[in-house]
């Protein structure tokens, strides 16, 4: 914990510390995986120690809004409460402060607060051309993300890449040219990678992705994403531009700088084998874990926040669960047959349809005001399903696109995003 807490920069500005631990509303620094890093003295004194819910904690990653949000805060002194937060990314973490009193005296402090930590934030962790993280940055949250890889058993990736003769886009069409394609580049990768990869100008031209919970094979088809798509842009005044690309997932024990030293050996071979291209360094956590058995790099775990009060909407959420489980085993599985993943498949695709026309019925019986979007919001979801179904039967797409599709599209996006807004119908226990 002291680590983490050392790794955030403007927690060493003695104003900032001072303002958070005297602040008159409950304030928590939590990582991403809920896990408090600081918790003020007015949130000790209303809560104690407390959980805040790992499954909130995502939950409000996904809202990008910076207003109000509601979340289950669970402590021995006030038992499970729903309170009104306020979210502040900073850096990696949350910060979540407590609505506990609304008085907008407070809530103008705390505008001023945002804007201090905004701002010392940007300077010390961003590059200035790019606006992306710098390498400073990096290096302040690479032990916490090995940490966590160890700890749950989730891959961790990176991908190095490096513009082919940039040199020469220099030279040719002058420096800020060059300048405008490392942004116009930026910009391009940003649009194909995930919210939670991370992506740092390691200098010049280099450029890390860091790819949470994901193994090398998943890194090389986003490291491939990203080949191709700067290969078909035309860059503004430079015309075409292509990069070169280097993957591994870090090992076990491995010290950070040897797992660099891969990234880079396979970056340099992607450069002497013709450039534009990617090169994987096939090695990783994700295959013993794999091989222990049982695991799967994707796993839904039911959280009780995710019932709605309906007790057949929640049935079937539940199994629905399940059987993506078991599908997620089948693909992982490394002599995975195809006709048991196409099994587990079948049985999940129906089990969707199933739910989907029941979920329907429940909401109509209900009076459900967005009834009819919702049911696009179904058909549209289904339609891709059995789309992508057929090119996988036609030996055309892959299982990862679907299994990709299914857990994003299905169950992260629409369940716990479109789903939550018909939960307030029903009667929740607290
Ligand atoms: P390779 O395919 O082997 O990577 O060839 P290269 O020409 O890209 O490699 P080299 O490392 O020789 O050249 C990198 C160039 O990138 C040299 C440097 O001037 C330029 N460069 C580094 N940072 C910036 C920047 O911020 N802006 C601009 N315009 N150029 C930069
Ligand atoms: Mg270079
Ligand atoms: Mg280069």
């Amino acid at each position: 914990m002291k680590d983490s807490i050392n790794n955030i920069a403007w927690l060493a500005d003695a104003t900032v510390r001072e303002l958070i631990h005297r602040f008159p509303l409950p304030i928590a620094l939590l990582d991403r995986d809920g896990r408090a890093l600081v918790l003020n003295d007015r949130f000790v004194q209303l809560f104690g120690a407390s959980l805040v819910e790992a499954a909130a904690i995502r939950e409000v990653l996904r809202t990008s809004s910076p207003d109000w949000t509601t979340v289950r805060v669970t402590s021995l002194r006030r038992g499970a409460i729903l309170v009104n937060v306020r979210v502040l990314h900073v850096q990696e973490n949350l910060m979540l402060i407590i609505d506990d009193v609304a008085d907008p005296e407070l809530l103008a402090r705390l505008d001023e607060l945002q804007a201090h930590t905004t701002e010392l934030e940007r300077v010390s962790a961003t590059d200035s051309l790019t606006g992306i993280w710098n390498r400073t940055h990096f290096d302040r949250v690479i032990a916490l993300e090995l940490d966590r890889s160890i700890r749950f058993r989730h891959p961790v990736s990176l991908i190095f890449f490096d513009v082919d003769n940039f040199k020469q886009v220099n030279d040719t069409f002058g420096h800020q040219v060059g300048d405008a394609v490392l942004q116009e580049l930026v910009g391009l990768t940003n649009s194909t990678i995930r919210l939670i990869d991370g992506f740092y100008r390691w200098g010049g031209e280099e450029f890390v992705v860091l790819a949470a919970s994901t193994s090398y094979w998943k890194a090389a088809t986003l490291a491939e994403k990203i080949r191709s798509k700067v290969e078909q842009h035309t860059f503004a005044g430079a015309g075409s531009v292509t990069v070169s690309l280097g993957v591994a997932e870090h090992m076990g024990s491995e010290k950070a700088q040897d797992w660099f030293r891969r990234v880079d050996d396979a970056l340099y071979r992607a450069k002497r084998t013709g450039r534009n291209r990617v090169c994987v360094d096939p090695q990783g956590n994700s295959d013993v874990w794999a091989a222990e058995g049982g695991w799967s790099i994707v796993h839904l775990v039911w959280r009780d926040m995710y019932e709605c009060g309906n007790p057949t909407i929640d049935r079937e959420h539940r199994e629905l669960f399940d059987l993506a489980n078991a599908l997620f085993d089948a693909s992982f599985s490394s002599q995975a047959a195809p006709a048991a993943y196409m099994e587990a498949l079948d049985k999940l695709m129906n089990h969707i349809a199933q739910h989907f026309a029941d979920e329907e019925a429940v909401l109509e019986d209900h009076g459900y005001k967005k009834l009819e979007s919702h049911r696009k919001a179904h058909a549209g979801l289904l339609a891709r399903a059995y789309s992508l179904r057929a090119s996988l039967a036609a030996g055309k797409g892959t299982l990862g696109d679907l299994v990709d599709f299914l857990a994003n599209a299905v169950i992260a996006e629409h369940l716990f995003k479109a789903d939550k807004d018909f939960f307030s119908l029903f009667q929740k226990p607290h």
